[in-house]
């Protein structure tokens, strides 16, 4: 590495809550944290346009990292954000069949949620369904009582307050230009209104939906381990007036999503999505002419949603590494045991469940590095 240039031992790429979660883990772990960040304050990207769902752990495959991940993640959620005073809220959520055709449905999403460890998940009927929220309309149903929701933005400042307690730092309008493998570790280029070349000996890149776009600029890095990049929007309508529900109803999950569901946030207001829709772009615009597929999505069990209850909310994006109709492909948290780079993690793929799972895929990331398995966790996230 050249003479001169700023050296910092840990540079993490992106100040999203995945972001915030890697530079507390090593910063807890006494390691020096610079996070580069290319906006001008933390968690813009799609850590704060998200459903906000701590969720339980139900529909991924079994071993997957999303599936042990998820568990492992809500775990210390509940925990971290009950000891933080972070505003949540334990609520539940309904799972809804609304056809008998989608009663097998539920019964395979349940084998699959017991098989990752939420065996919490319960089968009811619909009139055991309608017991608890009587303006739902559906067969049967399954409960999942560990869902929940979150102040999303609370949980980001106590990951950056835990970071900067021990000496990380967050570096705004700094985006990661490229970086090159040199001498163990790595030379960064940093671009911005004060540009600098930094070195370091361990980089995470964090980027969500740059993430593959950033991996292909860090030269030595075999282009074969970076995978595609596409977007998948999703958008949100909130709903005027009263919650109709005072638990989170899901319908049956649909190909690249969750499906349309409602969704609340802590001061009990209804937000319905999100949809999906395969852009090439990022432009967080929620387009008024989606609201028709809107109401007919709701009232499959919400009969009596109201002609003009719903406004245009916000929309985000899901950062895909697989074209529409492949597989859904699981989280990637690619360290050197993949591509050979000492010091390099890079995470790929990081949608739903990635709030969740947030302080378990850090702790993932630094047992890619070489560091010991954190306090944080009863045993580390991947251990059988
Ligand atoms: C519609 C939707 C709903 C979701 N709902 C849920 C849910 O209910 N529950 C749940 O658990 N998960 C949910 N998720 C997933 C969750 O929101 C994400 O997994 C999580 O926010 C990803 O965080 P991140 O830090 O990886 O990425 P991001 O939040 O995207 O952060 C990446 C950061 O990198 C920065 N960056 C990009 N390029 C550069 C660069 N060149 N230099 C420096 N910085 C850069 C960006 O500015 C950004 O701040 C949802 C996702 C979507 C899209």
């Amino acid at each position: 590495m050249g003479a001169g240039m700023e050296r910092v031992e840990c540079v993490v790429v992106g100040a999203g809550v995945v972001g915030l979660a890697v530079a507390r883990r090593l910063a807890l772990a006494g390691r020096e944290v610079l996070v580069l960040e290319g906006d001008g304050l933390i968690g813009n990207g799609t850590s704060s346009r998200n459903s906000e769902v701590i969720h339980a752990g139900i529909y991924y495959p079994k071993d997957s990292l999303k599936a042990r991940l998820c568990l492992a993640g809500r775990a210390f959620l509940y925990r971290y954000l009950e000891e933080r005073g972070i505003p949540h809220r334990r609520c539940g959520k309904l799972i809804v069949a609304t056809g008998e055709a989608q009663d097998p449905d539920l019964d395979r999403i349940m084998a699959k949620a017991h098989a990752n460890g939420a065996v919490e998940v319960e089968r009811w009927t619909g009139d055991r369904a309608r017991d608890l929220e009587p303006r739902l309309r559906c067969t049967s149903a399954l409960w999942s009582p560990m869902t929940g929701i979150v102040d999303s933005h609370g949980l980001m400042l106590a990951y950056q307050g835990d970071a900067e307690d021990k000496g990380a730092a967050v570096a705004f309008n700094a985006p990661f230009q490229s970086a090159r493998a040199e001498g163990g570790g790595f030379v960064v280029e940093v671009g911005g209104e004060a540009p600098m070349t930094l070195g370091c000996r361990v980089l995470v890149n964090v980027a969500g939906l740059h993430a593959p776009t950033l991996a292909r600029r860090i030269d030595g890095l075999d282009p074969a381990h970076v995978p595609g990049e596409w977007y998948c929007k999703g958008s949100y309508y909130a709903l005027a007036g009263r919650a109709p529900f005072s638990r989170l109803v899901y319908p049956v999950p649909e190909a690249a999503g969750l499906g349309v569901h409602l969704t609340l946030d802590l001061a009990g207001r209804a937000r319905f999505g999100p949809d999906t829709e395969w852009v090439d772009s990022i432009d967080y615009t929620v387009d008024p002419a989606r609201a028709d597929s809107f109401y007919a999505e709701v009232r499959r069990y919400w009969p009596d949603l109201p002609d003009g209850a719903l406004e245009p909310g916000y929309a985000g994006i899901r950062p895909k590494i697989a074209p529409p109709g492949a597989p859904a492909p699981d989280f990637r948290i690619d360290g050197p045991e993949t591509h050979g780079l000492p010091g390099l993690v890079n995470l790929f793929g990081i949608e739903s469940p990635g709030l969740t799972a947030s302080a378990a895929i850090a702790e993932t990331v630094a047992l890619r590095l070489g560091l010991a398995p954190s306090a944080d966790f009863e045993r580390p996230p991947l251990a059988a």
